[in-house]
């Protein structure tokens, strides 16, 4: 018989359903957070990962699936999205002809020939999103707040965002030096690979996952430590910038990313859910100020993340999220035929402000209505008769509670979206939680 390949996944029909809301809360966010989707090919030049990604890394170094073509060319299937996409900006020129900051997401396969387990595979898949084209600290924090919103919609609100800078190409110069000259003398007590990285990319020592409870780590000089003041202004910013939105974080002084082209700040989200183990780490992102630069291109500074899809499903999955049934949030029942009219018109507003809005298109008994409305799932029945019309005002059902209320037509709006929004849990990591979160 033959199988499949180890390291790769059938997705079969009932897993579909829970991939396709993923990728559906995928395009909503992105979309409230102007993010257009952009979609490059699986495979690229070699080069590309070399020069971008890094030779140093351990992705280049251990984990590409290279292959000569038939034409001899030198064929990577990608690893990771962002160095495809930075290539295509710049060959596409996409710098001239759209404002900058580019925004841009993309969600699709990525190949790497890792050891397999639960959330490890060698075909997996991201969701990414870079922003192209902006030095600015409040794109860094924009980027953090996007990766945080997307969790909350995605029902995972128990998360830990996790944040460092790496500095500035000054920042890291010293910092390396720094970190060489204290472990040097010690080398024999780290790991081989980190042995070998303390030559070739000693930042990645601080990652090393052999080496987590080495108390040699524990007690090396940190990146924060050796900032420029450029860059601690930059990363104070950030933190600002953070604090005003409410996104709750931590600074977490060990965090460095594995990938070459970071730079400032690198951030993580990990999932606080008992089970998760290894795989808790849901998105990894960071400042690239040089990568378009190592690409050939313009100088264009950027930031972005990725999300490991595997992963979020089985977040999904630990703490019990039943994919969602189908569902409207406002069902209208009109009673009577003069308030047709009016009806429609509410409907339409309500619409345009992104409730989900349905009604009755037959004329049935209050029964039938009520009863066609069911079938739609609806959180909340809106019920307009003449009364209402005459009075400029409407009643709203809470389907959950069965609690109903009077509510004037000017308040309507405000009302559902009050309510819909205290459907959602707080992750009790925000710090105005006990005031207004
Ligand atoms: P990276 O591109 O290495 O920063 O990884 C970003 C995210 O992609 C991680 O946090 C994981 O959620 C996911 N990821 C990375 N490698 C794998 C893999 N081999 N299998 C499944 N998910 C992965």
């Amino acid at each position: 018989m033959i199988t499949k390949i180890k390291g790769t996944q059938d997705i079969m029909p009932e897993e579909c359903v829970k991939w396709q809301e993923v990728e559906q809360i995928i395009r909503q966010v992105s979309r409230l957070y102007n993010f257009s989707e952009i979609r490059t090919p699986i495979f690229e030049a070699t080069e590309i990962y070399h020069r971008g990604t890094g030779e140093g890394t351990d992705i280049v170094k251990k984990e590409t699936y290279d292959f000569l073509d038939r034409g001899e060319r030198q064929i990577t299937l990608r690893p990771e999205g962002t160095p495809g996409i930075v290539r295509s900006i710049i060959e596409n020129k996409l710098y001239t002809t759209s404002p900058l900051p580019l925004k841009l997401f993309y969600v699709g396969p990525m190949f790497r020939y890792e050891r397999p387990q639960k959330g490890r595979q060698r075909q997996f898949h991201q969701f990414g999103a870079e922003a192209i084209g902006s030095a600015d600290p409040m794109l860094d924090a924009e980027m953090i707040a996007y990766a945080a919103t997307f969790l909350a919609a995605l029902g995972l609100h128990s998360v830990l965002v996790k944040v460092n800078s790496i500095g500035d190409r000054d920042s890291q110069v010293a910092y390396a030096k720094a970190l060489k000259d204290f472990l040097y003398p010690e080398k024999e007590h780290l790991c081989p690979d980190c042995q070998r990285r303390l030559d070739s990319n000693p930042m990645r020592v601080l990652d090393c996952k052999v080496d987590i409870d080495n108390p040699l780590l524990k007690n090396a000089p940190k990146p924060l430590d050796f900032l420029s003041e450029a860059a601690q202004a930059h990363f104070n910013s950030v933190l600002d910038y953070l604090k005003a939105m409410g996104v709750a974080h931590k600074v977490e002084p060990n965090l460095v990313r594995g990938l070459d082209y970071y730079t400032h700040t690198v951030f993580e989200l990990e999932a606080d859910i008992p089970g998760m183990g290894a795989q808790s780490t849901l998105c990894g992102g960071g400042r690239y100020d040089r990568l378009s630069e190592t690409l050939d291109g313009p100088n264009l500074p950027s930031v972005g993340f990725a999300f490991g899809l595997e992963r979020l499903l089985i977040a999904r999955d630990k703490i019990n999220i039943e994919t969602q049934a189908a569902f409207i949030h406002a069902f209208l029942i009109v009673l009577g035929e003069k308030p047709k009219a009016r009806a429609m018109a509410i409907a339409r507003s309500l619409r345009h402000g992104g409730i989900v809005t349905d009604m009755d298109f037959q004329d049935r008994s209050l029964k039938g209505k009520f009863k066609q409305g069911e079938r739609l799932n609806p959180y909340f029945y809106l019920i307009f008769g003449e009364d209402e019309l005459n009075e400029e005002s409407i009643m709203v059902k809470q389907v959950k509670t069965g609690t109903q209320e009077k509510v004037s037509l000017d308040q309507l709006y405000r009302y559902l979206v009050d309510c819909l929004r205290a459907e959602t849990p707080c992750s009790g990591h925000c710090e105005n939680c006990e005031s207004d979160c």
